[in-house]
């Protein structure tokens, strides 16, 4: 009957829920556990000319965290949880030091690979990040200019004076910083002067309407993406587009003047061995 359809309906609807819920409490507090442990590795996603996908330029670093009980569990999942429980200091600062360990091997190396490292804007919250960064370069005598610092544009948008002075500050030792996800903020253009970027990161979402199949030629996207690549022409910022997937996707680019890119057509992030091969390390 109708009724009891409806009483199924409800029960598995709190199901779920209670299976959502039970889930986060797991992975929160298996996170919490594994930051005083090992289990966490960096996979390192090439970033390359956009005019010649054979040129890597650099690398994004991206946390991959496997826990013995219940596996792979991706950063999408677990980096707002940390977020909205007050680890994300923690997770920050364990991130910072795998990166810092692998940049100062390539940096005794002689390799020179600047790497994109993603950081919770509340971690510019407070006095801790700036010497915490500072001292990581300094012990392993990594040229600060070989690192770069992501930051989304949605979390700089709560930004509060002491995050600018921190950036400020990272900017002054020559940190160079990316706003990530750009474009799904909505957040004034002003800050852009304020914050001192040195790049703007195109989110995935956009380059994924890029397809000749789907916007034949002048659909939204487009007219936005070419927005985004002046604006950051004018401004004198780098321009990276996220997520590229199709053939379609780079050749818009190339032809709209964006300068770098990343993306599943290219390379998916890389254990370390097979991002060194990659480049010939
Ligand atoms: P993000 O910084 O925008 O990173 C890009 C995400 O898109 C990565 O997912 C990457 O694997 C994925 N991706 C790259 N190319 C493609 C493509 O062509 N197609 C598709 N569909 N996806 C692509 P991942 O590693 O799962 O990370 C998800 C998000 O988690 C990241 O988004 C970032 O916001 C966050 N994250 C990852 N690592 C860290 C970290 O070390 N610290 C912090 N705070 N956040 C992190
Ligand atoms: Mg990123
Ligand atoms: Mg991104
Ligand atoms: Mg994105």
């Amino acid at each position: 009957s109708a009724k009891s359809n409806g009483r199924d309906r409800i029960s598995h609807f709190k199901e779920s829920l209670r299976f959502t819920s039970e889930r986060r409490l797991r992975v929160f507090s298996a996170l919490r556990k594994a930051l005083c442990e090992d289990s966490f590795r960096l996979v390192f996603q090439p970033k390359f000319d956009i005019s010649d996908r054979h040129r890597i330029i650099g690398a994004e670093a991206l946390l991959r965290w496997r826990d013995p009980q219940l596996g792979d569990i991706s950063p999408a999942e677990f980096v707002p949880l940390a977020e909205a429980n007050g680890l994300y200091n923690a997770l920050d600062l364990r991130v910072l030091k795998l990166f810092a360990r692998q940049q100062g091997d390539w940096v005794r190396r002689g390799l020179r690979v600047p790497v994109s490292v993603n950081i919770s804007a509340r971690s510019l919250q407070g006095t801790e990040l700036v010497p915490s960064v500072l001292a990581l370069l300094d012990y392993h005598e990594i040229p600060p200019e070989l690192l770069l610092l992501e930051i989304t544009e949605t979390g700089l948008m709560n930004c509060t004076g002491e995050a600018t002075r921190n950036l400020a500050d990272l900017a002054d030792a020559g940190v160079r910083i990316s706003i990530d996800d750009f474009g799904t903020g909505y957040s004034s253009l002003a800050y852009l002067q304020k914050l001192r970027p040195s790049e703007l990161k195109i989110d995935r979402s956009f380059i994924a309407h890029l397809d000749a199949r789907d916007g034949n030629g002048d659909g939204a996207s487009e007219r936005i993406v070419r927005a985004m690549l002046a604006l950051a022409e004018s401004l004198q910022l780098s321009t990276v587009a996220e997520g590229i997937e199709t053939e379609e996707q780079l050749a818009w680019l190339v032809e709209n003047g964006c300068e770098f890119g990343q993306g599943f057509l290219v390379s998916p992030g890389l254990e370390i061995a097979a991002f060194e091969t990659l480049i010939g390390a």
